[in-house]
Parts: structure tokens; sequence; C-alpha cells
């Protein structure tokens, strides 16, 4: 697991400062882990403008120390960044746990693709229900939301 102070460090390697903002934004997104909005992080950390919030954001993304998932459900999510270096995204629709994999052949199929044009980046989310929540949607009795009376 990534620590805030790991991420301190990356961000001062890269030339920037860890000022007192940054460093209360990162204790938050270190909490979060996971998934989150630049919203809900705006909302978290009291004190701090949308602005520098958003400008953080950007920067820790700049830096490969955040991922951006764009998730079906609108604004995109953020999560922090295991692996350095290019990879994809398992994202649980249950919990929203995040997983990063990566896989050579899905790199060597997209390199097959370049006669379509000089490939200039690409993402790859894959959305799964992961095995603790199976384990619950299975273990709910008449888990179909369309059984019995309104909860
Ligand atoms: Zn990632
Ligand atoms: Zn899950
Ligand atoms: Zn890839």
């Amino acid at each position: 697991m990534v620590t805030a102070k790991e991420i301190l460090d990356r961000i001062e390697t890269g030339g920037h400062r860890p000022t007192a903002s940054r460093r209360r934004l990162l204790d938050a997104v270190v909490a979060r882990g996971d998934g989150f909005t630049a919203e809900e992080l705006v909302a978290e950390v009291k004190g701090l403008g949308r602005a520098t919030v958003y400008r953080t954001v950007r920067l820790l993304l700049k830096e490969g120390l955040l991922c951006k998932l764009s998730l079906q459900d609108g604004a995109p999510r953020y999560t922090l960044s295991q692996k350095l270096g290019h990879h994809h995204h398992l994202v649980c629709v249950g919990c929203g746990v995040v997983q990063e994999f990566s896989q050579s052949v899905i790199e060597q199929m997209l390199m097959q693709l370049s006669g379509a044009g000089a490939i200039m980046g690409h993402r790859i989310e894959v959305y799964v229900l992961c095995p603790s929540c199976q384990a619950k949607s299975e273990s709910t009795p008449g888990h179909s939301p369309r059984t019995g009376a309104l909860a």
C-alpha cells in the first residue's frame, strides 16, 4: 500500500513543494484509496479551495501517482496508483475496489492496430463483481431485486 509519505517524496522528486495543503489532501487521498471523485475530496478536506484540490489532483495524475477511471456513472473517479508504469484496472461494480493489472498480450494485440494510425495511448477498465461481493450476493436469500416487498 502506498503511504502519504511515499507520495510526498515522489512529489518532491518531481520538483514540487510538499506544501501543507498538499499534505492534507494526500492524507485524505490515502485514507480513501479507491475510487473517489475530486468533489468528494473537496467536501472532505475542509478549508481547501476547490481549485487547489483540482490542481493537486492534476499534479498527482501527471506524476503517475493517481489513476483516472472513467466509470459508467458519470464523474471521473481517481484511485491511488500501486504500480508505476503502464497498467489497466479491474473495478468492482459492487464495492468499488480497484485492482491494477498489466498483460503483455493486450499490448501486443494493440500494437497490431498501429496500421490505423499512431497509437497515442489507451485505457482499459474491466468491470467485475469481486469474489467477496459475489459471495455476498450468493448468501443473500432471494437476492433478486424483484422478490418480496419494497425494503
Ligand atoms: Zn492504476
Ligand atoms: Zn466488490
Ligand atoms: Zn495497456
